[in-house]
């Protein structure tokens, strides 16, 4: 029996990663669960599948939430701390973090330490913290198995072959919804037309991140820390079709992809089942019904998000955590409506100027710098007359 800490439990991943959990129970036990806010799907998984720990985020939910449960033997604890708890537990053999944002920095951290195996969905762990992340899982000796779905391509495609083997690697980007778009288009664009993704279903913040393509960005950084590769070692190509969720070129030439429906529960039951694979998660592909994928070169000029982190990544030091705090801000305060669709990059270019330059970072000196820069970004929003 694999024993499990899910973070993020009511979130796009989570809720599908139970999925992926309640088709073979016997498999696996779930040792905790957290949520930000939504206490009353909280409850409803608690009772399912009864974890020694639940988290929500606020401490007054977590009182009504423990007087409701009153009748089982959980333990009900909240906010960073009990998040921290959740991801360090004895009595676990891996730590699922589904949760979004920099949130996920900490909990990435206390895994680790606490030599747990991570499935991580959560990126914007590596883009903030790479280097120190990766540094403390080979300290430890730990895996981190990838959950975003090119990444974990990237992973079964590279099998085991040496990395002096690789070439590069082809990082697939769907396009978003606003492929295409001309960048007066894009100026008028609305929360609501972002949130339209034409192949993924997914929390928000990631669905605005895929429509700027900073999610790509972020992607980028995710490949280059996991995997070790050289910034230009990774190309990205709009596949739009999403059923070629990326590729690795070698030395001599061949190139390895992996395929499959867009489902997300692929790569986390494969995650959860590594190194064993098991009956599918998801319907079988049928590429005659496809008939045809196609590639291209991705628009950098009406969608500079993606640029912004390559030169990003190239940089090194502390620069995708003041990119990925002015997009978690910008980001808000697009889906606010209070912000056009171009101002996320502006916001987050502006920052990367603004911020001076840190070489290596140290873990608490990310969150030091993420707290600068979200207090700088809403500092310049309530400045700018609109
Ligand atoms: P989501 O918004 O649907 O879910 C996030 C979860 O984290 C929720 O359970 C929420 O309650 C919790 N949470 C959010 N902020 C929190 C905080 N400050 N403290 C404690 N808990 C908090 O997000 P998602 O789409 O499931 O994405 C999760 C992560 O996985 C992100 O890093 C995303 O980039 C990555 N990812 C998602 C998908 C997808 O298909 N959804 C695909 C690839 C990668
Ligand atoms: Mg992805």
């Amino acid at each position: 029996m694999k024993r499990i800490a899910l973070l993020g439990s009511t979130g796009s991943i989570g809720t599908q990663a139970l999925d992926v959990v309640s088709r073979d129970e016997k498999q696996y036990a779930v040792t905790a669960l957290t949520a930000g806010t939504n206490a009353r799907l909280l409850e409803e998984q608690v009772r399912r599948f009864r974890p020694r720990l639940a988290v929500l985020g606020e401490e007054q939910a977590a009182w009504e939430l423990k007087g409701r449960l009153a009748d089982t033997d959980v333990r009900v604890s909240y906010g960073e701390e009990g998040l921290l708890e959740a991801a360090s537990m004895e009595e676990c053999d891996m730590v699922l973090n589904a949760l979004v944002g920099v949130a996920g920095l900490q909990p990435t951290v206390a895994a680790l330490e606490a030599g747990h195996t991570l499935a991580l969905a959560n990126k914007e762990s590596l883009v903030c913290g790479g280097a120190r992340v990766m540094e403390l899982a080979q300290k430890k000796g730990v895996s981190i198995l990838p959950v975003d779905s090119e990444h974990s391509a990237i992973f079964q495609s590279m099998g085991n072959r040496p990395l002096e083997e690789v070439r590069r690697v082809l990082l697939t980007a769907s396009g978003g919804p606003f492929f295409g778009k001309s960048r007066e288009e894009l100026r008028g664009m609305t929360a609501k037309e972002a949130l339209r993704h034409p192949n993924w279903s997914m929390g928000k913040k990631i669905t605005v991140d895929s429509a700027t393509m900073m999610n790509k960005g972020f992607e980028v950084m995710e490949a280059v820390w996991l995997f070790g590769l050289a910034p230009e070692q990774v190309e990205v190509l709009v596949h739009r079709e999403s059923i070629l969720h990326s590729a690795v070129e070698f030395r001599d030439g061949c190139v390895m992809a992996q395929l499959s429906e867009p489902d997300m529960r692929l790569p986390i039951q494969l995650a959860l089942t590594w190194p064993q694979r098991q009956e599918g998660a998801i319907k079988p592909l049928d590429l005659t019904q496809i008939g045809a994928l196609t590639f291209q070169k991705p628009d950098r000029e009406n969608f500079p998000c993606l640029g912004l982190c390559e030169d990003a990544i190239r940089q090194g030091g502390d620069r995708g955590a003041v990119i990925n705090g002015a997009n978690e801000v910008a980001v808000a305060l697009f889906l606010e409506g209070k912000i056009g669709f171009l101002d996320i990059y502006e916001m987050c270019a502006q920052a990367l100027q603004d911020q001076p330059f840190r070489e290596n970072p140290t873990i608490e000196e990310i969150l030091e710098i993420d707290r600068a820069v979200r207090a700088q970004c809403l500092g310049s929003h309530i400045a700018l007359p609109r």
